[in-house]
């Protein structure tokens, strides 16, 4: 069968393969029972495998790895020198990535160890040697005899036992070709927490994740200290951009703003929905209002959120109106409190939906007819001498965020009181509020 039909979606990307060797009752089926039920690995079984060969698709802290196992041979089929073993192990290292070399740590260094070292040796793979079977910690040192296979620093393990499980996991996926970047794939919906400082970021991030229905890890970010936070709920990954900081706040509370604004603009940068909080208790001011087009001018859709509502001086009503009037994107509005957790629920629904519409395309069709009743709503700005500036086709020519194309007799007579203004009525038309639309208006040939 197929690599591609393993795969759960089209779109995930595969950091990169696993293979797992080593002979027969060193452990290997119990090693990947044990990773593969870890709390946080998702595994799909290709169907139809063979006895001797398992690919499974593990998925760890937002990262998907293939899992290559070659355990199914029994010692019999092998003999003491299983040439079977070694053809299985060279065929599963030609195509890894990185193999996991298992062996019985209780055993000592067996030939067929030697054998298999000196094959991987000459594969010039990454390697990990994994000296199972040591179940008390205490005894993590009995690995140090496998240095002798000249495969690098042994790992002492139980996939018994289940001690360095959860470490070898993140020590595979740092090893992958693929990581350093989240590899899960396009339909993440990467998310950024912006305010000023104590609008209630930090609170809202950890009602998010507090959440039974979510799991939550941590995976590195771009920048050199920046973590980010994936979440994921039903079939939806959010990945929660450059949150190490929020959620380090709670129990540190150091004084250091930790917010800065030149961070929250390279976390809008890495967004696609900007969650924009604007402290209830305390009004909506100029810096909020700021932040918001931060967001938008990073290209996030946005998402408004009036925090502190349990204390909250606002009436939602005058505050829409107010956000309406002074936001470009004109962004929905969630009422939310943190502290009841009144709302919170609906910020990942909003979430979702904003990102829909963020990534969506409106075809040509429905433009072109949206473009039509502009037409008829308005004529176009007048020139110097008395030429009207007219809409006459357009299209999409991007997604997240949108930005569409119309062609017009000429440029030079768009005002930006109309620009504005056909931006708005495409988002009436299309439902696109919150979402940053940008508009080109290009000379029709
Ligand atoms: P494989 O042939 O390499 O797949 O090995 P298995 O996973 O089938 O394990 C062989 C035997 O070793 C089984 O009886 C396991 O229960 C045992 N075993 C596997 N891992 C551990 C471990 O970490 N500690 C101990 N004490 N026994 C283990
Ligand atoms: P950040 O600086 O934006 O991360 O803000 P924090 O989450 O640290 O919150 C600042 C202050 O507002 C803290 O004292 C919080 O306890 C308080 N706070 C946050 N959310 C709420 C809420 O929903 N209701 C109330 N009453 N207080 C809140």
């Amino acid at each position: 069968m197929s690599r591609r039909d393993a795969e759960p979606e089209e779109s995930r990307a595969i950091a990169g393969t696993v293979a797992i060797v080593g002979f027969p009752n060193v452990g290997k089926s119990t090693l990947i029972n044990r990773l593969t039920q870890s709390r946080a690995a998702v595994v799909h079984e290709t169907p139809g495998v063979t006895r001797d060969r398992k690919e499974l698709l593990c998925e760890w802290t937002g990262t998907w790895f293939r899992l290559v196992d070659t355990g199914g041979v029994d010692a019999a089929d092998g003999g003491p020198f299983g040439s079977k073993i070694a053809e299985q192990a060279r065929a599963a290292i030609e195509e890894a990535d990185l193999v996991l070399f298992v062996v019985d740590a209780r055993a000592g260094i067996t030939p067929g160890d030697e054998e298999l070292a000196a094959i991987l040796r000459a594969a010039k793979r990454p390697t990990i040697v994994l000296a199972n079977k040591i179940d008390d910690p205490r005894r993590d040192t009995d690995a140090a005899v496998f240095h002798r296979l000249g495969l690098g620093e042994p790992w002492p393990l139980s996939g018994l036992h289940g001690h360095g499980s959860g470490d070898l996991l993140d020590e595979i996926v740092a090893r992958l070709p693929g990581t350093g970047e989240v590899a899960i794939g396009q339909e993440a919906i990467r998310v950024a927490i912006l305010g000023r400082p104590n609008v209630g970021k930090s609170s809202l991030l950890n009602r998010l994740v507090g959440r039974e229905r979510v799991i939550v890890s941590d995976v590195p970010g771009t920048t050199r200290d920046a973590i980010d936070t994936v979440l994921k709920r039903g079939d939806t990954t959010f990945v929660l951009v450059d949150t190490a900081g929020l959620r380090r706040k709670r129990k540190q509370r150091q004084g250091i703003e930790y917010y800065s604004e030149l961070r929250a603009l390279e976390a809008a940068g890495r967004a696609d929905v900007a969650l924009v909080l604007f402290d209830s208790s305390e009004g909506i001011v100029e810096q909020d209002l700021a932040v918001a087009d931060v967001a938008r001018k990073a290209g996030c859709s946005t998402l408004a959120l009036l925090s502190k509502w349990d204390v909250s001086e606002l009436d939602i009503v005058e505050a829409e109106g107010h956000l309406a009037r002074r936001l470009r994107q004109r962004p929905p509005v969630i009422a939310v409190s943190a502290k009841t957790g009144r709302g919170v629920n609906r910020v990942l629904d909003k979430v979702e939906e904003l990102f829909a519409k963020h990534s969506g395309r409106i075809t040509t069709g429905e433009l072109n007819r949206a473009l039509g009743e502009l037409r008829e709503a308005r004529p176009g700005p007048q020139g110097e001498r008395g030429r009207r500036l007219k809409l006459m086709y357009g299209t999409q020519v991007s997604t997240r965020p949108p930005r569409i194309r119309i062609f017009v007799n000429d440029p030079g007579l768009v005002t930006r009181d109309y620009g504005y203004w056909v931006e708005n009525e495409l988002r009436k038309c299309f439902s696109l509020e919150g979402v940053p639309v940008s508009i080109d208006f290009v000379k029709s040939e």
